[in-house]
Parts: structure tokens; sequence; C-alpha cells
């Protein structure tokens, strides 16, 4: 439970979001003397970052669950100071099916092979400083090419491999070790709002910051400020989900568009304490044809040793899945379980969820990814306007892009350019 302190009526601060972004910037703001007030659409806090129990009797995380390069990674001080169960995933095994049967060391090492070399040829291209789409530069003809391609485009970058940059590829930061945490990534995040004023289910319409200050119109009033922090999506912005007095400048504009969000759908699947001879917190992958996009439902199974498995669709297929609905989301999920493990998957299967990002009209995506050929847009959507509309969230992350610690880094970093600007 958090405390909620008492809502400043005209804050300095008015932060559009309580994601990593919002919270990270509130909490430095604060720091720094400043009022703030969180507008939150939602009756929750942690956007992305969310874990429910709801469903399942157990912590499910629905959006981030990896906290990946986790030497260097805010929330692994944050989870351990905060007496979370961190499990370091790093060298977790690869349960690999071939056709319904289970592969050979032989065939496991080829399709590790494969990863490696995927992951060689996009290097080779963002060293030299190319910035082209990723399906340009891939090796031909290499066996499960079509899995190597799965895991680094729709499972990773949430996008297929036509509209990965190869160059925002290259500078972005290493992602192992990797720890998972038994409670919940998005409880992790959660705490972070404890002691913030938050004003929940209040959805911001418009901004007008053409007179002194900044006016934003929420579904709940209007609230004036010095200046406003804007934490939502590149979806969301794209979507015209807030609306700008005057216009943002066509820079920016610009910028927002070429972060397009990316998609990746978890599919969290419950059993009924079968383990279907897959192990606790291991991946299993499968051999996919090289199609595009990339259909594959690759999965984590009984993490924590609860009862269920989460599967994971992204890119182009699982947009097409979303707007079919959750119904033939989880239906795709459970037929490819079953082709790799048999008719005893339907047996003790009990119940399946798959999640809304794609349709969410607060997140419009998953995660944003830039559009090869564009580098430098990143810097160029952080840019605050008449220094009193400023800018964070995941796309602004640096080398931590699409991460949640990038999103906090991205929320302190805009906190500390306002808190001088603030002085004045
Ligand atoms: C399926 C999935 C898996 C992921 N896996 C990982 C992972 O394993 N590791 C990792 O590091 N990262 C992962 N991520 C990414 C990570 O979750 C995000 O990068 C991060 O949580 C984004 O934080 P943010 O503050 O930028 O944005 P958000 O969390 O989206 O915060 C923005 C907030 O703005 C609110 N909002 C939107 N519109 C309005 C409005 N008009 N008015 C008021 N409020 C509004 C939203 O409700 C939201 O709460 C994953 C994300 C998803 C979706």
């Amino acid at each position: 439970m958090t405390t909620q302190p008492p809502f400043p009526s005209n804050p300095d601060v008015v932060i559009i979001g309580a994601g990593a972004a919002g919270l990270g910037a509130a909490r430095r703001l604060m720091k720094g003397g400043h009022s703030v007030l969180i507008v939150e659409a939602a009756n929750r806090v942690g956007g992305r970052a969310w874990t429910q129990s709801d469903s399942f009797g157990v912590p499910v995380d629905m959006g981030c669950s990896w906290i990946s390069g986790s030497n260097k990674n805010k929330f692994t001080k944050i989870a351990r100071n905060r007496g979370f169960s961190l499990v370091d995933h790093t060298e977790a095994d690869t349960a690999l099916f071939i056709e319904g049967r289970k592969a050979t060391p032989a065939e496991l090492y080829a399709y590790e092979r494969a990863g490696e070399q995927v992951e060689k040829a996009m290097n080779k291209a963002g060293k030299k400083g190319h910035d082209v789409p990723g399906s340009t530069v891939l090796p031909k003809g290499l066996p499960f090419l079509g899995a190597a391609k799965a895991w680094m485009g729709p499972m990773d970058y949430g996008m297929d491999f036509e509209d990965i940059s190869t160059l925002d590829d290259y500078l972005s930061a290493n992602d192992q070790p990797s720890y998972i945490v038994a409670e919940g990534l998005g409880t992790v995040v959660a705490t972070l709002a404890e002691g913030i004023p938050i004003a929940l289910n209040s959805k911001v319409h418009r901004v007008d910051y053409s007179g002194s200050g900044v006016s934003v119109e929420t579904s709940k009033g209007t609230i004036r400020a010095r200046a406003c922090l804007v934490t939502v999506s590149t979806g969301v912005l794209a979507a015209g989900g807030i609306s700008f007095i005057p216009e943002l400048p066509v820079e920016k504009q610009q910028a927002v568009h070429d972060l397009p969000m990316g998609l990746l759908v978890k599919v969290p699947l419950l059993f009924d304490g079968a383990r279907l001879g897959l192990k606790e917190n291991e991946w299993m992958s499968y051999d996919i044809p090289d199609t595009s996009p990339t259909r594959a439902c690759f999965l984590i199974s009984w993490p924590f040793g609860y009862d269920y498995v989460f599967g994971n669709i992204g890119g182009a297929f699982g947009w097409e899945l979303s707007r079919e609905g959750p119904d033939a989301t989880v239906a795709f999920a459970l037929e490819e379980m079953e082709k790799q493990l048999g008719s005893a998957v339907r047996k003790h299967f009990v119940k399946g969820l798959a999640t809304d990002w794609a349709t969410n009209p607060l997140t419009h995506g998953a995660y944003a990814a830039i559009r090869p050929g564009t580098h430098g847009v990143r810097k160029k959507l952080a840019r605050p306007i008449a220094e009193k509309v400023f800018f964070a969230g995941e796309a602004m992350g640096g080398s931590r892009s699409a991460l949640v610690d990038g999103a906090l880094n991205s929320g302190r970093k805009a906190a500390k350019k306002m808190i001088k600007v603030l002085k004045v």
C-alpha cells in the first residue's frame, strides 16, 4: 500500500503518466524541493510495468519482467533494497523442439549458432555506422534462421527485421546478465510511487503552453503549473491521445513518427500442475519457417515454480492476432504448444490470458523502435519545448531504450533539466 500525500493545488510541475519515467522524474523533482502532481489516466500506477495476481492467484508480469543488464540496472538495487526475491535468469536452459520432438545436442548447437550469426551480422553493419533495416544484412540459408530472427525481432524489439535499425541495435547496451522477480517486476516499479501525489483515473486531453506556464486539461479538471513532463508512449502521441496548444513543432511530430511502437503480446497459460516435460524457468522454443511476418510463440515455463507458462508473440503477427482478440491469441499459443508437446497440453490446460498492449489506448503498443535511417531521433524527441514542456519515457532511454530502467533514467534526466530551468 502506498501512502498518498495531499495534492498540491498549483504544483511546479505536472507529470503526465505514472510509469517508470514519471515516477523517477517525480522523485528527483521532489528531492530537489519542487512540488509535483502526477496525473495518470489508468486506475493504477506502473504503466507498462504491471504485475497482476487476480487471474491465476500468483504474480504474473503482464509488461516488463526482466531486469536486463542487471549489473548496471537501477532496478537491481531498488528491488534488493526493498526485499524482493531475484532469480538469475542469464543461463536459463532452452528446450528446443523440431516438429514435435526434442532437438539433439547437435541441433541445439546449430540453433544457438544461428542466433549468434544473426547478432554478428547486425553488429557488423551497426559498427560501420550503417543505419539500415536488419533484414538487408542477414545471412541467407542458415538452419534455424526463422527462430533466430524471431528471437531478436518480434520477441526482443517487437518488430520484424524489416523494421529494425542495425545502428540502433549496435548502440543498445548488452542485456546480460538478467534477473527476474518472483513477486513481479511490476510490483517493484509500483513501490516507487510511495509518497508521490498521484491523481489516478485522470486522463489528460490537452496541454496548453501558449501563455505563461502550462495548463493541463484532464478528465477531472484543469491544473496550472510552471512546467509539465509528458511521459506517455510515442504510440499515444502518434494517435493524438493528447492535443497541444500550440501544436507540437514539426520536428517533434517527425520524431514521434520515427519512433513507432513495436508489439510484444504476452500469453500466460495456466495448467493444473502437470509439467509437460518442461523445467522451471526454462525457455521453450521450436524451429519455424523463415517467413515474414514471423509466426511464433516462444515461452517461459513454470516461472518460480508457478503453474503457468507465458508465451510471447511479437511483431506484425502480434498486431494481427491482437486485432482478432484474446481468444484467438490464446488459441494460437495453445496450438503451437500442442504441436510440440502433444495432446497432454489440452488435457492439463486450465485457462489463458493475452495482454492488450496493442489495443489499449494508453499504450498503443509495447515499446518504441527507431525507424531505420533516423538515427538521432531519440534525442530530438527528448528536447523540451519553450523550456516548459518536457518529454521522457522508454523511447528516450539512450542505450537502454525500450527497457524499464531506460524509462526511469530518462525521467530522472528530464527532472534534472527541469530543476535547472525552474531555478531561474
Ligand atoms: C509486454 C512487455 C514486455 C516488456 N518486457 C520488458 C522487460 O522484460 N524488461 C524491461 O526492462 N522492459 C520491458 N518492457 C518495457 C517496459 O515495460 C517499458 O519500457 C516501461 O515500463 C515504460 O515506462 P514509461 O514510463 O516510459 O511508460 P509507461 O509505463 O507507458 O507510462 C506512461 C503512463 O502514461 C499513462 N497515460 C497514457 N496516456 C495518458 C493520458 N492521456 N493522460 C494521463 N496518463 C496517460 C499510461 O497509463 C502510463 O501509465 C516490456 C514492455 C511490455 C509492454
